[in-house]
């Protein structure tokens, strides 16, 4: 370790690697740049902004039987939010970086590797490039701007620098290309992580946080909306985009102080069977209804999206389409994809087949979410089918998501939400109340075309046959149609 005097304040500033080239002052936050043996005052950082991350300067852990320590950090913000990357340095003397993004977290090593790399702007998410002997897909393709420091770091950073980063996947592998400091880009091997895995030690209590946050981490807050007034109910540190539901406005609450991003436009509010705000008892876990967004897909069929979370087990979606409700969850994993618009994927060995593929566009969003959300975001969507079990690929120009979703029944979601199922249900269940009509009507126009061909030849006796058949197989459906009414009334 290396101990210098602040050229500002004269306050000890360390070096505990010899790869760090700055240091910030942790008291004049003077950021410090050591040069041979002389040191130089580089000017005033920023400082961070209130995230409420659990990980601070000193907090240590185990990674792969390696101990390492918390030595830096940047704070990074771009377009979907903000995320930090605390600074590893390993009792080896190894560094790494410590991605922090929501509660995710990441470990990347850089590493050596032998060209070919892709040049930065070649890169498009979905799309299938070289790193090195590994051909892997494009998962994410972002521009930040640094925000803050604190710590030491391997190099010099102030407010306007930009990291220009791109991440890749193969299965449960990810690198991550990193331009910021030129066209050649220095490459990094990841690895998710959890902070309990890696026993880390040192971290910031609820009560730290609640004391320079003002508001608990991972507990259901409500903001007024700095436009209109209005409640809105959010997850501090963890749904930072908010929507308000009264008027429309967006809003980044990333820090304490929420603020206002895009005043609302006039949207129509869209009625949904569940509201925002509504609680379900799933599996004896407490879940909550955070933000609901209706997307409609290129021939105008919409379906509605309801961002669900539960204290243990984090966020899920259910969704509501016509064909019934699905639940569905962010893979962490990726299904293996030979290229984007393939027709197979395969996950677990298991084949999965294309279903559907089609762009999807969101028409209305409110409440809070995890990443920001907008009227008119669109992506492309690829959907698998296995079974009862659909992977669905979306695709926009930052990233790619894969999910994974199952049918739940009407009634189960009845039974999840108890009372807030109510009349507007009807809805999912409008086009099921007709479905053995509207497959015999389907049967029926397919058997008449059939069979109009032989009746335009020898027109007779064969047509009144055909319309017997017709009713004998509509007047049936009717039947069932009216038995499922009886039922759902
Ligand atoms: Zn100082
Ligand atoms: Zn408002």
């Amino acid at each position: 370790m290396q101990i210098v005097s602040c050229p500002s304040c004269g306050a000890e500033v360390k070096f505990r690697s010899h790869a760090s080239v700055m240091a910030v002052c942790e008291y004049c936050s003077t950021r410090v740049l050591k040069d041979a043996d002389a040191v130089k005052d580089l000017g005033k950082m920023s400082s961070v902004l209130e995230d409420y991350s659990p990980i601070q300067i000193g907090t240590s852990g185990v990674l792969g039987g390696r101990a390492f320590n918390v030595i830096g950090r940047i704070q990074l913000r771009y377009a979907a939010g903000m995320w930090n990357e605390w600074y590893l340095l390993f009792d080896d003397g190894a560094t790494s970086w410590l991605g922090d993004s929501s509660g995710l977290y990441t470990v990347t090593t850089a590493r050596d590797t032998q060209p070919p790399l892709p040049a930065f702007d070649e890169l498009e998410p979905g799309g299938m490039v070289r790193v090195g002997s590994e051909r892997m897909m494009v998962s994410e393709v972002r521009t930040a701007d640094c925000t803050g420091g604190q710590g030491e770091l391997p190099f010099k950073v102030a407010e306007g620098w930009q990291a220009k980063v791109a991440d890749f996947r193969r299965g449960s592998s990810f690198v991550t290309l990193d331009y910021s400091d030129g066209p050649e880009p220095v490459v990094y091997t990841g690895v998710s992580v959890t902070l309990e895995a890696m026993q880390c030690q040192l971290l910031r209590e609820d009560e730290q946080i609640e004391r320079s946050a003002g508001r608990y981490r991972g507990k259901l807050s409500a903001l007024d909306c700095p436009s209109c007034g209005g409640p809105i109910n959010y997850l501090p540190g963890q749904t930072a985009n908010l929507l308000c539901p009264s008027c429309n406005a967006q809003i980044d609450a990333a820090s304490p102080k929420a603020q206002v991003l895009a005043a609302g436009e006039r949207v129509d509010r869209v009625p949904t069977t569940l509201s925002l705000g509504a609680e379900a008892n799933l599996n004896k876990q407490r879940y909550r209804i955070l933000g609901v967004m209706v997307r409609e897909d290129d021939e105008g069929t919409r379906w509605t999206e309801y961002l669900l979370y539960g204290a243990r087990s984090g966020f899920s979606w259910l969704v509501e389409t016509d064909e019934g409700w699905w639940r569905a969850g962010v893979m962490p994993e990726w299904p293996a994809w030979e290229q984007t618009g393939a027709d197979t994927v395969m996950l677990d060995k298991i084949m999965y087949e294309k279903l559907y593929d089609y762009g999807a566009t969101v028409i209305y969003a409110a409440g809070a979410f995890n990443w920001r959300v907008q009227v008119g975001d669109h992506v492309r969507v690829f959907e698998f089918q296995r079974g009862q079990t659909r992977l669905a690929a979306e695709l926009s120009t930052e990233e790619l998501i894969w999910s994974r979703s199952t049918p739940v029944a009407a009634d189960q979601i009845k039974a999840w939400f108890g009372v807030a199922v109510r009349g507007k249900a009807r809805r999912a269940q409008a086009t099921e109340k007709g479905r053995y009509g509207s497959a015999a009507k389907k049967f029926i126009m397919v058997m008449l075309a059939v069979n109009a061909i032989p009746m335009l030849l020898n027109f007779g006796g064969t047509l009144v046959f055909n319309l017997l058949g017709a009713l004998a197989i509509f007047l049936p459906a009717l039947f069932l149609d009216s038995i499922d009414k009886g039922d759902k009334s």
